[in-house]
């Protein structure tokens, strides 16, 4: 490989691997009404459409733009938009404002061909009622309380999945309901497309990271694709000294260090592999990967903090072969770009049990996302009991408090199940001067053994995405617009209602999948 072909990596986390393209994209806009009020009524409804669709662009909350697309009268025109819609590549989700009242049956014929994320924006142009001025015309203008529930019908009707947002444009909680939703249909349709590249197998008899790969593909989009360890080996052969050492000095800008491990040879391999597997995943064009440690043939340790930085900029990943999270975290990286907090691969490590104040130590062997990360963090070479092969370099850190949320994605057999806890992250009451790893020590909502008992019923993985970023409300979203399962453990849950959720959606789960 020529030297020139190394490309030094960004380390802008808003300009992760999928966002470089994100200007190609748009969610649009179109207004509802009819052709009852005249050309007038019109004429000021596409207007005041231009009015609010500039307004919320302009407050550059969004790394796509809201594209407004006019107003729609009859039947026709709805059916025409909604064909661009599901043709256009620009187009990754639809919102629907009506403006006026639009009667539903012209809408069945478009919205049965929609294929697109569906956001329904119930809001009214005019906040106020003007109470000395207001008459008929003003009320034909402003029509949206039941214009909205009309179009509300035909979606209930038509069992369309979508999100509803209820307030003013203006109103900034209403625009960050309405701006989450853009977020999770730009991380939505990131995930339709991605590939996970899956360096080597599943771990030995692990279950939970397994899964129906054709399945997955039906439901979600991407694709998993198996690579021999070789493949990637073949890259990291490749690199040349000059490159490894400008990695070198990179590292030693942006992480605390400890001279003395300058010249280990670790270092250097680890530096090496972060190129070779750099240069690989761009060459298969993957956005995700999987490793193993069991699968390391031709490496002499495992991508410790290759995958740590390769997750920074945007990659997903899953260790141990979990190729679910790998797409998961890539999802919900894209999806979080640009918003504060990290999001990271992680996994409920180790328990500390103190009666209301128990806590869980997350972390993995050695890869977290320094996008959590609460200081510097601190490059080292520290042993691995497991795998056989050399010290691996990783970075060390730990992660502030605050509120975060840990998703798990499982196969269930006949479907997907997503389960989202609520965690409070808290500092370490003590230092862990021991502790060769980036950690977390978060508290479950509703408390310690609610939350993992929740947790473990309803099936959820030890491997996680663990986010600072993202809110439960991003979750129940993308799995809206999945159609998939969601189960939340958050300060409301308890035991009994949450065992009759999970049963009664064995009964829905089963008898949607009869759908068409
Ligand atoms: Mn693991």
């Amino acid at each position: 490989m020529k030297e020139n072909m190394v490309k030094m990596p960004t380390m802008d986390n808003k300009k992760d691997v999928f966002l470089r393209k994100a200007n190609d994209f748009e969610v649009w806009w179109v207004t509802g009404s009819q052709h009852l009020y005249g050309t007038e009524v019109l004429n000021n409804v596409a207007e005041h459409t231009q009015t609010m669709v500039s307004f919320l662009n302009g407050q550059k909350k969004l790394p796509i733009k809201i594209f407004s697309t006019g107003v729609v009268a009859s039947g026709e025109e709805i059916h025409q938009i909604c064909e661009k819609a599901n043709s256009s590549k620009k187009c990754i989700g639809v919102i629907f404002w009506m403006h006026t009242f639009s009667p539903a049956k012209m809408w069945i014929r478009g919205l049965k061909v929609l294929q697109k994320p569906i956001l329904h924006f119930h809001t009214q142009f005019n906040a106020k009622i003007p109470w000395e001025t207001i008459n008929m015309d003003f009320m034909n203008e402003n029509q949206s309380a039941h214009g909205g529930r009309e179009f509300g019908f035909m979606m209930s009707r038509m069992k369309k999945n979508r999100k509803i947002v209820v307030g003013h444009w203006k109103d900034s909680k209403t625009q960050d309901k309405l701006f989450d939703w853009c977020n999770v249909v730009i991380g939505y349709h990131a995930l339709k497309y991605t590939k996970v590249a899956r360096i080597g197998d599943n771990m030995r008899e692990v279950a939970v990271t397994e899964g129906d790969k054709v399945a997955a593909q039906l439901k979600f989009g991407f694709t998993v694709e198996g690579y021999g360890i070789g493949d990637l080996v073949a890259h990291i052969n490749e690199i040349s000294n000059k490159d490894i050492q400008r990695l070198i000095d990179r590292y030693q800008q942006e992480y605390h260090f400890d001279t003395a491990i300058l010249k280990h040879a670790s270092l250097i391999e680890a530096a090496k592999i972060e190129l070779g597997l750099r240069q690989f995943l761009k060459e298969v064009n993957a956005t995700a990967f999987t490793t193993t440690f069991e699968n390391l043939h031709g490496m002499n340790q495992l991508p410790g903090i290759a995958v740590q930085r390769l997750m920074k900029e945007g990659y997903g990943f899953g260790a141990e072969g979990d190729w679910k999270t790998a797409a998961l975290l890539y999802t919900l990286k894209t999806m979080s770009a640009g918003l504060e907090g990290g999001t990271s691969f992680m996994e409920d490590y180790t328990y500390h049990f103190d009666s209301d104040q128990s806590l869980v130590l997350g972390s993995h062997m050695l890869e977290i996302c320094p996008s959590i990360a609460a200081n510097k963090p601190s490059c080292e070479i520290h042993p691995l009991p497991i795998g056989g092969k050399a010290d691996p370099a990783r970075l060390v850190f730990d992660v502030s408090e605050g509120a975060a949320i840990n998703i798990s994605l499982i196969d269930l057999g006949n479907r997907f199940r997503m389960i989202c806890n609520e965690v409070e992250v808290v500092n370490p009451p003590q230092d862990l001067p021991k502790l060769p790893t980036a950690r977390t020590l978060w508290k479950p909502k509703p408390n310690f053994e609610t939350a993992i008992e929740a947790w473990i019923y309803a099936g959820g993985a030890h491997h996680t995405v663990f986010s600072k970023a993202l809110k439960t409300a991003h979750i129940f979203d993308l799995c809206e617009i999945l159609d998939i399962e969601l189960v939340v453990i958050d300060k409301m849950t308890s035991l009994l209602p949450l065992k009759n959720q999970l049963r009664t959606n064995e009964v829905f789960y089963y008898m949607n999948s009869f759908k068409a």
